[in-house]
């Protein structure tokens, strides 16, 4: 089970900081972080994300 992202592809648009139920995803100097101790893999933030920079494996 993890969340991943792509840096590189990753646009820095917000989409996924402004879907995530559990506020797990913040958007920092350095990109988009993930807090692990929020997350439920829920996935909702892999389907918005436009590049599909995001990949949770549950
Ligand atoms: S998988 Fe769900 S809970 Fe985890 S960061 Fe994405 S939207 Fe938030
Ligand atoms: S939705 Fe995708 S491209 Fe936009 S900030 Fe999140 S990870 Fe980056």
């Amino acid at each position: 089970m993890a969340w991943d992202i792509n840096r590189d592809k990753c646009l820095r648009c917000g989409a996924c900081v402004s879907v995530c139920p559990e506020l797990a995803l913040d958007l920092k100097e350095g990109g988009i972080k993930n807090d692990a101790e929020k997350c439920t893999l829920c996935g909702i933030c892999q389907k918005v994300c436009p590049p599909h920079a995001i990949e949770v494996k549950k």
